[in-house]
């Protein structure tokens, strides 16, 4: 018995260059796999040329050996990367032999390969802008860590589960190369209750002059979380995520890092926020605050121009923006100049099913701007703040 004669389980057709893919499987193995061409008939399309492809070669068939074999089919399947004119051809030349195809989700990767990858909602793995199966996603991510070296066959293991749980195989990729994701590494936690935190005082910090004498004027010594984070490097250019709950004086914390650094020469500061309405009231609140010392502009929509008739002025010293005004600005090419440092408040907004991804987008689309510009000496320092962060 020819191995085309066999029973065939799924048929699965795909949209290749100029013809089409054609892999019949059973039990998850490929049984062959063919290309096909259509041709136009005055009764609809019709089969035209079937060619069995060999490892090395093409048999070229009678085009009715196809029609036996998805007759025989128990089920026909149609990528959904295949264009919808081609699904709807192969439709219609389907149903002038009544038969039926469905057109699935599919693995891309899969379907390159002369494979039937069908994937769901729940498997599904984004690269890119497209989906591919598990299995794909999983090679993907090997050939990856044996770039990069080094990894150990435990670190190996909880980045493929980090990958099936996010879904997500560009993310575990930059995880690779060294990108804070605040969602996903966790460098080094410190805790601590108040009663333990000896109050820094503020004459103890050496700020830019400007700043040290602000400071001096309004406070004595730093909130326990400020002093926190100034013990461990906030001062020093280092990334933080500070989770504390609300008036506990986490504001300052990324204030104090972005405002000595502008001042110091080494970038503006971004600061984003999720709603327009926070946009607003931080504006205010650093026009008053530190207007004296930088300009301040701020961007919350697609449009440069405010409700009010406040324009965007992207030259500014202090950028306030919410996530979506600041992304527009960057898909849109604006260029916001050298960032020193870029403040996300909010950022458990990542967990937020709707917007998580679009700050998540946002994130590392300002990531690449920042790495090209590569912002003041030392680079960009991230500094994410965050209310409540279930799962730091
Ligand atoms: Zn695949």
């Amino acid at each position: 018995m020819s191995r085309q004669a066999a029973r065939v389980e799924t048929l699965f057709l795909h949209e290749g260059q100029g013809e089409y893919l054609v892999v019949a499987q059973r039990e998850g193995e490929r049984l062959f796999r063919a290309v096909l061409d259509l041709k136009e008939t005055s009764a609809g399309p019709r089969p035209g040329r079937f060619r069995i492809k060999t490892d090395s070669d093409e048999e070229p068939r009678a085009p009715e050996e196809f029609v036996e074999i998805a007759r025989r089919a128990e089920r026909i399947r149609i990528s959904q990367q295949t264009a919808e004119r081609a699904r709807a051809e192969l439709q219609e030349m389907l149903s002038g032999y009544q038969l039926e195809a469905t057109p699935v989700r599919t693995c891309r990767l899969c379907a390159n390969q002369w494979r039937y990858g069908p994937i769901t909602e729940e498997t599904a793995i984004k690269t890119g802008t497209e989906y591919i199966c598990r299995d794909c996603a999983t090679r993907e991510l090997e050939r990856e860590l044996s770039f990069s070296g080094g990894f150990s066959g435990a670190a190996e293991e909880r980045l493929e589960e980090l990958l099936f749980e996010v879904g997500d195989l560009d993310r575990i990729v930059d995880l690779l190369q060294g990108e804070l994701d605040p969602e996903l590494t966790k460098f080094d936690e410190i805790s601590a209750t108040t009663e333990d935190i000896p109050d820094v005082p503020v004459s103890d910090l050496s700020l830019h002059p400007d700043l040290q004498a602000l400071l001096e004027d309004r406070f004595d010594t730093l909130l326990p979380v400020q002093s926190l984070a100034v013990e461990h490097g906030l001062l020093d250019d280092e990334d933080q995520l500070v989770v504390s709950a609300t008036a506990t004086g986490k504001t300052l914390v990324g204030e104090l890092a972005g405002l000595n650094r502008l001042l110091r020469g080494e970038g503006k500061l971004l600061f984003l926020v999720p709603l327009v309405a926070l946009a607003n009231q931080k504006e205010e609140d650093f026009q008053a605050e530190y207007g004296h010392l930088a300009d301040v502009t701020i961007r919350v929509g697609a449009s440069r121009i405010r409700e009010d008739g406040v324009a965007f002025e992207p030259d500014a010293d202090i950028i306030v923006g919410t996530y979506e005004g600041i992304d527009h600005a960057l898909r849109t090419g604006r260029n916001l100049g050298n960032i020193g440092t870029v403040v996300i408040d909010e950022v458990h907004t990542l967990q937020d099913p709707e917007r998580g991804h679009r700050l998540d987008g946002l994130i590392s689309r300002l990531k690449y701007y920042t790495e090209q510009r590569q912002g003041g000496p030392g680079g960009t320092q991230w500094i994410y703040l965050s209310a409540t962060v279930g799962n730091t």
